[in-house]
C-alpha cells in the first residue's frame, strides 16, 4: 500500500512555545504549515516564567489577551541569599528600555494548549500524536520527514523542516552534534505547592530565587493556589549525599529559613520531579531545508527565566528570516539561516554572561547589596527582562561597570583562597 504523501510550505516538529510560535506566524502568514506533535495535549511541561520581551510576540500571535486573562502577572523578580538575608528586587517597569512593564508566569499545560488552539485558528493543520521518524533527503537537502502514529506513517514535504522538539533535539541528533555545556552540569527537582507568602517588598507574581549553602530555589507563583518550588543543584553538590532526590528536596528547603517563610502553613500538592544534564548546545543549528529553534537548538540554564523567551524569540526571527523565501515558493537558503544563528548566538551569550556569572562568588557578592546607582539597577533589569539582542549603547555602558566589578570582586576572592593556600 502506498503511504499518504501531503505537501507544505513548512513542516514543524514539536508543538511546544517554539514550534507553535514558528506555525502561528507562517500560518498567519498565509503559508501551508504541518505541526507535527508525539505527545496529547494538556501535557506537562517545565519552564513557567516568561519575560516581558514576550509580551510584543504574544500580540503578534493573537495570544496576549488570552494569556492576560488566564495567567499570573510578573512585574518583577527578588533574589535573595540566605546566608546574607539580604534580598533584592528588580522591577520591569524600571527596566531601560522596557517593552513590557511585566511578564507571566504560565501554567504550562494551560499555556501550550493555548498556543495549539491559536495555531489551530490560524489553519495549521495538526499531527497529533504523530512522531517524526526519519528524514527525507535529496542529496544533503532535507525535502520531508516520515511521521508515524502507531502502524500507520505518512510522509510530509515541505520548503523547510522546522525542529522545535525541545530536549528531544530532534534533528540535532539526526543529523547535528549536542555538546553538553563545559561550565554547567546541574540536577533540578521540583513540585508545587498551595500558597505563597510573599515577602514584604515583593509584589503579587513575583519570581523568587533564593540562593542557600547548597542549591538556589526558584518560588514561582501561577495561581494563588499552586506555587511552583524548584531547587537547582550542580552535579557534584549531589554526588557529595547520597539521599534520594525528593529527601533533597525536602531537606534543602526545610533548611532555608527564607523558602520556610514563603511556605508558611503551605502544603505540597504533587510528587516531585527531578531533570538532569539540561545544559547543552547543539551544532549545526540548521542546514539545507532544515533548522532547529528553542531547546532543540541550545538551553543553558533556568536561574534567569530565559528558556520559554529564547525560544519563542529564535522561532520568530527564523520566521522573519525565512518569509520572503518561502512567499515565492523556495526553501530559504543557507545564508538565511546562518544569519538566524549569529543572532540566536547573540542572545545566548547575553545570557550566558548571567549565568556563568551567577555561579562566581564575585557575581553574588556584587549582585546581593544594594547597587550604588539607580542606573545599573535599570541596566541590569533591562538585560533580565530580555534586552540582551541589541541593547543601547548606554544600558551596554552600564552593564560593563557591573561587569567590571564583578570581575574585580572574582580576582580579589581567587587572590584570598590564593594566599590561604600557601
Ligand atoms: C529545571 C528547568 C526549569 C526551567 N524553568 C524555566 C522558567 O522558569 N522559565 C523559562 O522561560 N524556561 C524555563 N525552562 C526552560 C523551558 O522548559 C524550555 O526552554 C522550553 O520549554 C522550550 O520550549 P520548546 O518549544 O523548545 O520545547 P518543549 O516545550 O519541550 O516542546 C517540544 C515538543 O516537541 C515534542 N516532540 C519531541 N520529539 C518529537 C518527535 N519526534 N515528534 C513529534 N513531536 C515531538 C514534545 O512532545 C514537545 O511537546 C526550564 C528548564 C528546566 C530544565
Amino acid at each position: 500500500m502506498e503511504m499518504a504523501h501531503s505537501k507544505f510550505d513548512v513542516v514543524v516538529i514539536g508543538a511546544g512555545p517554539g514550534g507553535c510560535t514558528f506555525a502561528i506566524l507562517a500560518a498567519q502568514a498565509g503559508l501551508r504549515v504541518g505541526l507535527v506533535e508525539k505527545e496529547l495535549f494538556p501535557r506537562f511541561r517545565i519552564g513557567e516564567s516568561l519575560l516581558p520581551e514576550n509580551v510584543p510576540l504574544l500580540k503578534r500571535l493573537g495570544l496576549f489577551e488570552t494569556v492576560s486573562n488566564s495567567a499570573q502577572k510578573k512585574p518583577g523578580a527578588v533574589f535573595s541569599n540566605q546566608n546574607t538575608d539580604f534580598s533584592r528586587r528588580i522591577s520591569f517597569a524600571n527596566a531601560f528600555e522596557a517593552k513590557a512593564p511585566h511578564a507571566f508566569q504560565v501554567d504550562r499545560e494551560l499555556f501550550d494548549q493555548q498556543m495549539l488552539d491559536r495555531a489551530i485558528e490560524a489553519g495549521v493543520q495538526v499531527f497529533q500524536p504523530w512522531s517524526a521518524g526519519s528524514v527525507i533527503k535529496e542529496e544533503d537537502r532535507v525535502v520531508g520527514v516520515e511521521i508515524r502514529n502507531g502502524a500507520e506513517k505518512q510522509i510530509l514535504s515541505s520548503h523547510v523542516l522546522v525542529d522545535a522538539t525541545g530536549r528531544s533535539v530532534y534533528l540535532g541528533k539526526q543529523l547535528g552534534k549536542i555538546t553538553r555545556d563545559p561550565v554547567l552540569n546541574q540536577v533540578s527537582t521540583f513540585a508545587y505547592f498551595d500558597r505563597i507568602t510573599y515577602l514584604p517588598i515583593s509584589e503579587q507574581g513575583d519570581i523568587e530565587i533564593i540562593q542557600t549553602d547548597t542549591a538556589w530555589i526558584w518560588v514561582i507563583p501561577l495561581r494563588p493556589d499552586k506555587i511552583s518550588v524548584g531547587a537547582v543543584w550542580t552535579k557534584d553538590q549531589i554526588q557529595n549525599r547520597p539521599a534520594d532526590m525528593t529527601e533533597m528536596y525536602e531537606s534543602v528547603l526545610a533548611g532555608s529559613a527564607m523558602v520556610q517563610a514563603r511556605l508558611a502553613g503551605a502544603k505540597r500538592i504533587t510528587p516531585t520531579q527531578t531533570v538532569a544534564d539540561f545544559s547543552y548546545d547543539v551544532d549545526p543549528k540548521y542546514g539545507h531545508g532544515w533548522v532547529t529553534v528553542g531547546d532543540a537548538a541550545a538551553f543553558v540554564d533556568p536561574v534567569f527565566s530565559s528558556g520559554v523567551f529564547l525560544t519563542t524569540l529564535s522561532a520568530e526571527r527564523a520566521f522573519d528570516l525565512a518569509l520572503p523565501f518561502l512567499h515565492s515558493g523556495q526553501s530559504p537558503p543557507i545564508h538565511v539561516w546562518a544569519s538566524y544563528e549569529r543572532w540566536l548566538k547573540k542572545g545566548l551569550k547575553g545570557f550566558k554572561q548571567y549565568i556563568y556569572g551567577y555561579y562566581t562568588p564575585g557575581f553574588k557578592k556584587v549582585f546581593y547589596s544594594d547597587p550604588p546607582f539607580n542606573f545599573l539597577k535599570r541596566a541590569v533589569a533591562s538585560n533580565l527582562a530580555g534586552n540582551v539582542f541589541e541593547p543601547a549603547w548606554w544600558v551596554r555602558c552600564c552593564t560593563a561597570f557591573f561587569w567590571f566589578n564583578i570581575g574585580r570582586e572574582n580576582k580579589k576572592i581567587q587572590k584570598m583562597i590564593e594566599e590561604e593556600a600557601t
